[in-house]
């Protein structure tokens, strides 16, 4: 199983020099096991060399998944070459209650105004389901299970295996306890933090949101986002193999960047890596095998 990183950023794309070796384009992540339809996770602006790179393969078929609807997420979806072409099977799962409800989410943006081509224009089949926190779904070789967040408007975290390795990205999340309680004071968890820790077990890679340092979550902690010393804590708890830090923050440059890598370079229990764009992670070695 690999892990493409074609969108790392939060909030907002960050074109420039000052983010042009880490990546500037918003969360889009690829994973793939051999014959298996590739699954990408929410459609930011990375969502269009994601595309560009799809339709240069030989598979027709691949599964979307959205976190959620804000605009990072969303923003490459009317440039994602696969919809616009013939012959490709895209399904596209949206956090909803029904399947109307999905296909009126993605309908709203592309409708003529905000985007040229209508969703019922498009010239690829485009299916869309409306996906909910459930245990388990078995979906064209694939195992997913999504979970709940704490984000404003809420979000889900999604978690996928392909019957030998397993990997979850999670964004955007705030702490599922609060600062003075839980798994990062040392505490026991908290209700919501073993829900988690136990939808995070043993997972080979996690890709975490933690856009904040911890001083800034503490001014920010209704926003939705996390830092990696929380990320840590639980991905300690739940015996997690790797965790990727991710949806870093709009204001951070890449010696910004670079300065985070060298903080937590070889710490293992669990091992971290930094999300960059266009890099590929092997999940079962928890090793960049690619930069982008
Ligand atoms: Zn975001
Ligand atoms: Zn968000």
């Amino acid at each position: 199983m690999e892990l493409t990183f074609w969108g790392v950023r939060g909030s907002i794309p960050t074109a420039g020099a000052h983010t042009a070796r880490w990546g500037g384009n918003s969360s889009c992540v690829e994973v793939r096991s051999g014959a298996l339809p590739p699954m990408l996770f929410d459609c930011g602006t990375g969502a269009r060399p994601a595309g560009a790179d799809l339709v240069r393969r030989p598979g027709r078929a691949l599964h979307v998944w959205f976190s959620h609807f804000h605009m990072d997420h969303l923003f490459g979806f009317p440039f994602f070459l696969p919809i616009y072409t013939p012959g490709y099977q895209v399904t596209v799962h949206v956090p909803a209650y029904t399947n109307d409800q999905a296909r009126s989410k993605l309908a709203r943006y592309l409708d003529g105004i905000l985007h040229p081509v209508r969703l019922a224009d498009l010239p690829s089949s485009v299916a869309i389901e409306a996906t909910r926190a459930r245990r388990r779904a078995e979906v064209d070789g694939w195992t997913v299970e999504s979970a709940v967040l704490q984000h404003p408007g809420g979000s889900l975290g999604y978690r996928v295996s392909d019957g030998t390795h397993s990997a979850a990205y999670v964004t955007d999340t705030g702490p599922f306890a609060r600062p003075d309680e839980g798994l990062s004071v040392g505490q026991p968890a908290t209700r919501a933090e073993a829900r988690i820790v136990e939808f995070l077990r043993g997972c080979n890679a996690v890709v975490y949101d933690t856009m904040f340092e911890r001083r800034e979550y503490l001014d920010k902690m209704t926003w939705g986002h996390s830092y990696p010393e929380y990320a840590m804590a639980l991905c300690r708890e739940a015996g997690v193999g790797t965790l990727v830090l991710f949806h870093h923050h709009p204001d951070a440059t890449d010696d910004d960047i670079d300065a985070l890598a060298a903080r937590y370079a070889g710490q293992q229990g669990p091992r971290i890596v930094v999300a960059r764009e266009g890099a590929t992670l092997a999940v079962g070695e928890g090793a960049m095998i690619a930069e982008g």
